[in-house]
């Protein structure tokens, strides 16, 4: 049996189009892994996994903007994320510009 691995997700707001179809993509493999999520992203991969028929276990921290980047990259430090895919809308700048390039 494949180990459960604990993935991040989060896409800034000109990339959750990308993340719902990179889900979508991957859905059989999502399925099988502990998704942790931004807030709104969450809510996102959560229907768009829904519609296809996968219900993965998804942790929705806070919304990036309060908060919830940097809750993740709190689990990163503690070494509880395997993997992580941040998809960043490099043409505009956050509001919460440093803990998204928070040194982790
Ligand atoms: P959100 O946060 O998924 O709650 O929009 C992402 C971010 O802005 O970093």
């Amino acid at each position: 049996m494949r180990k459960k691995l604990t993935i991040a997700l989060v896409a800034h707001d000109h990339r959750k189009a990308d993340m719902v179809d990179w889900v979508i993509f991957n859905s059989d493999f999502l399925s099988h892994h502990h998704l942790v999520c931004t807030g709104t992203t969450g809510g996102l991969v959560r229907d768009a996994l829904n519609e296809e028929g996968v219900f993965p276990e998804i942790t929705c921290m806070n919304s990036g903007p309060m908060g919830g980047d940097a809750e993740i990259a709190a689990m990163v430090v503690r070494k509880e994320i395997d993997l992580a895919v941040f998809l960043i809308d490099d043409l505009n700048a956050q509001p919460h510009e440093a803990t998204v390039t928070a040194p982790t």
